[in-house]
């Protein structure tokens, strides 16, 4: 039995869980450090990308990353600093970066992100926090129709899932997309997607909800967790011991050194993310987009425009650079050229990566800690799903999913 349940973050992941946990009927404690949504759940895209099923790991990418890494002006960043550091996670990345593990990581993520707008609409149905899922149609932008040709790979994936794109070229994607300027020349639109219209916002409801169901929140950091006979009895925080049966360490980036306390070195780096942020804004699109060129995705948001993405390897340590948000403000004043606005919000968050894209969940070991992180790009559209597997998993049901891609021991 799982008694009582802390759970460790309260971005999306440790949100969800919590949340499927209580309405399982547990005993169920959240803990965050700074706050709900106070890491990457924060300032993200927005996106339900359930789509996204190809991970960054493709045939070919260390040589377009090479190139990438060296030209500022493209949206690949390296702290060189932090090199050596990376390096492990970066060989380990690569290596599975063939067309075998390619497809192998697209079935695991297909499983996890693909029913992601049923999945967020089943977490807050009736809810406070209900208000902040919406559904819509979501368009990669290209300069051209060879450019979207050069990403034939990848779309070949997406259409054997199923995810089969609309095509618009020439004066079609104005009329689609009429803020987009004369730079975007091809659309490629998949419909029926969704997207969040204020994360942050979403991350203080579902904190609400939590507690309107009769679960516990509170502000307090982990420092350590104590096992006793190799099995969980409590987790050490600023703010006291809180004894505990079993936990869901869903920390982001940050369950890297809970790990190590566990005794393992689980390979998760940080690709840092940024956003730019547009108050008021004099026009916006009428759905989410990706800008191709500059990899970063642009959000109608319920309290402005958001414009986020771009990777920069390295530190969580460090600051934010300024060369990853110089580029998202270059490349949205080019695609946008009419845009204005009354100010401008700059923000930089950590996406917990694995090197082979697919996050850890279960148990580890036999400990009674259950993992909830490692979940890259797409943890706001997986986190959902993740809670309610690792819920049904805690309450003694069997998950209608093949849990195997995500086991959280396959690293030790
Ligand atoms: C620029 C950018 C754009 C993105 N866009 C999208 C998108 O459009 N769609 C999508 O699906 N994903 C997107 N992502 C990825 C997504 O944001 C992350 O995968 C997801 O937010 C990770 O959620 P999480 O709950 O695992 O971690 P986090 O949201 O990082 O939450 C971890 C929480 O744990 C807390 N914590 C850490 N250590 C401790 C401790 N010791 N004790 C207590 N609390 C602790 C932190 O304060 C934090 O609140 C984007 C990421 C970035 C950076």
């Amino acid at each position: 039995m799982s008694g009582k349940i802390i759970v460790i973050g309260a971005g999306i992941c440790g949100l969800s869980a919590a949340i499927w946990l209580r309405r399982g009927g547990h005993e169920v404690t959240l803990l965050d450090k700074d706050g709900p949504g106070a890491g990457a759940s924060f300032g993200n895209a927005g996106l339900l990308a359930q789509w996204a099923i190809v991970p960054v790991n493709t045939p070919g990418v260390i040589a377009t990353g090479l190139k990438y890494a060296l030209n500022p002006r493209k949206p690949l960043f390296v702290q060189w600093s932090y090199f050596p550091r990376l390096l492990p996670w970066l060989m380990k990345f690569a290596a599975n970066a063939n067309d075998t593990d390619t497809r192998r990581m697209v079935t695991g993520l297909t499983a996890i992100i693909g029913d992601s707008l049923d999945q967020h609409l089943a977490l807050t149905r009736g809810t406070r926090a209900e208000k902040w899922v919406t559904s819509s149609d979501f368009s990669y932008a290209y300069e051209s129709r060879a450019d979207f040709e050069a990403d034939a790979y990848g779309w070949a994936l997406k259409r054997e899932a199923g995810y089969v794109p609309e095509l618009l070229e020439g004066g079609a994607v104005q009329e689609a997309e009429p803020m987009l300027g004369p730079a975007i020349r091809c659309l490629a639109t998949l419909k029926g997607h969704g997207h969040i219209l204020n994360p942050g916002a979403y991350m203080a409801d579902l904190a609400a909800v939590l507690q309107d169901e009769g679960g516990h929140y509170m502000q307090a950091e982990v420092r350590d967790i104590t096992l006793t006979d190799g099995r969980i009895v409590g987790v050490e925080t600023d703010r006291g011991s809180m004894p505990c049966d079993t936990a869901v360490l869903a920390a982001g980036i940050w369950s890297k050194p809970l790990m190590r306390k566990l005794g393992m070195n689980v390979p998760l780096e940080a690709e840092r993310g940024y956003h730019l942020h547009f108050v008021g804004p004099s026009q916006i699109p009428r759905n989410p987009m990706m800008i191709a060129r500059s990899k970063f995705a642009v959000n109608p948001m319920s309290h402005g425009l958001r414009c986020a993405g771009t990777v920069e390897l390295g530190s969580i340590d460090k600051g934010p650079s300024r060369a990853p948000l110089n580029l998202i403000r270059q490349g949205t004043a080019r695609v946008f050229p009419d845009l204005t606005y009354d100010g401008v919000e700059e923000w930089m968050g950590f996406r917990p990566s694995t090197p082979d894209s697919l996050p850890l969940i279960g148990e580890i070991g036999q400990t009674g800690v259950h993992a909830a992180f490692g979940h890259q790009h797409i943890g706001l559209t997986a986190g959902p799903k993740t809670g309610r597997i690792l819920a049904d998993l805690l309450s003694g049901k069997r998950p209608n999913i093949d849990l195997a891609p995500y086991n959280a021991n396959r690293f030790s």
